[in-house]
């Protein structure tokens, strides 16, 4: 049994149509369903949701085989674990990048030339704290869990450090992109120790879901 961690929405969503292509049809809609454990088409695949979050755990210790997870949540998740987890595939989907945004009244650059202390609120403090070190920025990291948006209009902080993909949600709430941190997109997670045990099965399914990438290069 091969057993795929995937979290609800958008990573789920994005993976079905890769999954399809590998012949892999997921049994039931999970919006309209309470169950956690999702057969499918095939006997010998079946699908877990869990958090975003937490996909990058349930790998790296064997609740699943093989998980899709955003580049924004596996850095974080190495950053406090070692080893375990290969990473054998950019699926190319849930595409955003990862930016420091500020109210549309605060003067970020002469902030950073007077190397004032920016007070930064982030669900991603490790890819944060390594971004200000490179740049020589001074900033108090705010860790949060969500609604980052909030946090400038507030006064909790003078930025923000967020996923971003129209612009518009940091529009609705007169935020303004100052810096691109790193492009972000999503990718397949294979525990290492099933990727011995489970060698074949595991090689075929990233073969079909890597040919159904455009462009994609599978290591
Ligand atoms: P939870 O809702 O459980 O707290 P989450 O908010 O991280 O988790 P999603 O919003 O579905 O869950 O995001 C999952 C992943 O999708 C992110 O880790 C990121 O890689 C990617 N993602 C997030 N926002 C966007 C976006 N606006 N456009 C494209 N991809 C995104
Ligand atoms: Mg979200």
């Amino acid at each position: 049994m091969l057993t795929l961690a995937l979290s609800k929405g958008r990573i789920f969503e994005e993976t079905l149509p890769l999954l399809k292509a590998a012949g892999i049809e997921v049994d039931e809609d999970p919006e309209r369903s309470r169950k956690l454990i999702f057969a499918t088409s095939r006997p010998d695949v079946r699908v877990v949701l869990v958090r975003a979050t937490d996909v990058p755990t349930y790998v790296q210790h064997g609740g699943a085989d093989i998980g899709v997870a955003g580049k924004d949540v596996l850095l974080e998740h190495m950053a406090s674990s070692s080893g375990g987890l290969y990473q054998p595939l950019d699926l190319r989907i849930g595409q955003c990048r990862m930016s420091v945004a500020v109210r549309d009244d605060f003067d970020y650059a002469a902030a950073v030339k007077q190397g004032s202390r920016i007070r930064v609120a982030t669900k991603f403090t490790h890819t944060a704290r390594q971004h200000f070190a490179e740049k020589g920025v001074h900033v108090d990291l705010i860790k949060l869990y969500g609604s980052m948006e909030l946090a400038p209009l507030t006064g909790l902080a003078d930025a923000i450090v967020d996923l971003v993909s129209t612009g518009s949600t940091l529009k609705a709430n007169h935020l303004i992109e100052v810096e691109k941190v790193m492009d972000i997109s999503s990718r397949l997670v294979v525990n290492q120790a099933a990727l011995k045990l489970k060698r074949e099965p595991i090689r075929a399914l990233i073969d079909a879901i890597s040919s159904a990438i455009p462009n994609a290069i599978a290591s």
